[in-house]
């Protein structure tokens, strides 16, 4: 009988808990380890898409397990020449949208983990990585060593186990967009219970959201690519502005208050480029710069990422270059799709008339709807090999249903 392997996975984010469930089903022995100490907020906009719901499912991270959960049936989005769409979201055939807190989220996914057995360390961050040619020795903040077959580096943005086994480049990679997220309390407008995405004209590509999180809170936010007409210098002053645009006061309504702090962060979105392995190192979720370039929608990615990079651990002699064949079949040809489409939704002129097209009936409102929230990959039409008889019929995941 052959020994078990031994996987160490950094980082217990949604991708690095995705690869350890994935690892344990498939009788992998799984450690964990993150600097935090859970529950950790992550900077995000909470939101998930169907392909994330449909991977949280199969994971079978139930919804249950987080209070705040919140079912999403429609999304109201504005045009640039202040077009207002409702877009509603198939009804009765499972969910296609939800948002739930981050602090939720990646605790229900570690309690996954540990449900099948992984172990967790948490408060402890990697510090040194030996690699030989049957294994990896990681060597943890507080001096102590852990020994594996492969590590799974799932340590987000940042990704210092990129930077010790790739070296530090001479200019830091900061990210494609960079976007500004916080909480507001006591929202009295429709933004309470409705999904709100806004294209203002001075920030194409990127957009505002509101997400309601429920009892009146909603994630508040918005996003700019970097290198764009915005710096990000300037993007503490917009955020001012955006509150005092009438559409966006009246969508919250009067009298909500901000909780917190605001935050902003980074996000990687280049699949393509990125070293996705260094020798028994895989890299996955952010630190494999997995987001989509369009959305800076990520927490599906990561899940993705984070099983493959599993499955090639448990499957594989050569965990490493199938995983790396894995990404590029699933990923990204919808990564090239998302960076044509952002090109086009830079442009005013092309956002308004992309969002007329969408407008044009229900089907069109239904559908492209669906197809934003990933029911289906982003570059499915080009991509013969994933074709199917449902395409855009599939139901959505039936998580909590
Ligand atoms: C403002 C904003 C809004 C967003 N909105 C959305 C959205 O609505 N929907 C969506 O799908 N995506 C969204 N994203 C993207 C999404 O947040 C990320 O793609 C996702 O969090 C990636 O998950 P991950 O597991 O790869 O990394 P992370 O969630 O960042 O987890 C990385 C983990 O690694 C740990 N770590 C870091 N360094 C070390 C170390 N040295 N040792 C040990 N552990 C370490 C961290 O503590 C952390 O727990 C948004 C991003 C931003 C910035």
């Amino acid at each position: 009988m052959s020994p078990t392997k031994k996987v160490l996975v950094i980082g217990c984010g949604p991708a690095g808990s995705a690869a350890a469930i994935t690892a344990r089903k498939h009788g992998v022995e799984v450690t964990i380890v993150d600097k935090a100490v859970f529950p950790r907020d992550k900077c995000c906009g909470d939101g998930l898409t169907t392909s994330a719901l449909r991977l949280l499912q199969q994971l079978d991270v139930r919804p249950s397990s987080m209070p705040s959960w919140r079912e999403i049936d429609s999304a109201q989005l504005r045009a640039p020449d202040g077009r207002n769409i409702t877009m509603p979201f198939p009804e009765g055939i499972g969910l296609f949208a939800a948002v739930v807190p981050r602090t939720e989220l990646d605790i229900a996914m570690r309690d996954r983990a540990i449900a099948e057995g992984a172990k967790v360390i948490e408060g402890l961050s990697i510090t040194g990585v030996d690699q030989s040619e049957d294994g990896v020795v990681a060597t943890l903040s507080d001096g102590s060593q852990l020994n594996a077959d492969y590590l799974i580096a799932a340590d987000g943005m940042w990704s210092p186990t990129r930077k010790i086994v790739c070296g530090e480049s001479a200019s830091p990679y900061l990210g494609e967009w960079h976007a500004f997220r916080q909480y507001l309390d006591a929202v009295s407008g429709p933004a309470r219970d409705q999904l709100f995405v806004w294209f203002e004209p001075d920030l194409l590509p990127g957009y505002v959201w509101s997400f309601p999180v429920g009892d009146g809170k909603v994630n508040f936010g918005y996003g700019i690519l970097r290198g764009g007409k915005i710096a990000v210098g300037d993007m503490g002053a917009i955020w001012t502005d955006l509150f005092q645009r009438p559409h966006i006061s009246s969508a919250l309504g009067s009298g909500y208050t901000p909780l917190d702090r605001r935050t902003a962060w980074p996000i990687p979105a280049m699949i393509d480029k990125v070293e996705l392995t260094k020798g028994r190192v895989l890299f996955v979720g952010d630190a494999a710069c997995a987001t989509d370039p369009m959305t800076g929608e990520g927490i599906g990615q990561a899940i993705l990422t984070g099983m493959l990079a599993a499955e090639a651990v448990a499957e594989h002699v050569d965990a490493a270059s199938s995983y790396a064949k894995s990404v590029r079949a699933e990923l990204v040809a919808d990564h090239k799709m998302s960076v044509f489409l952002g090109r086009i939704l830079g442009r005013v002129r092309g956002t308004n008339l992309a969002l007329r097209i969408v407008d044009l009936n229900s089907w069109t409102r239904r559908n492209f709807l669906r197809w934003m929230f990933e029911d289906e990959p982003r570059a499915i039409v080009l991509t013969p090999r994933r074709w199917h008889r449902n395409f855009l019929k599939r139901p959505g995941a039936h998580l909590g249903k």
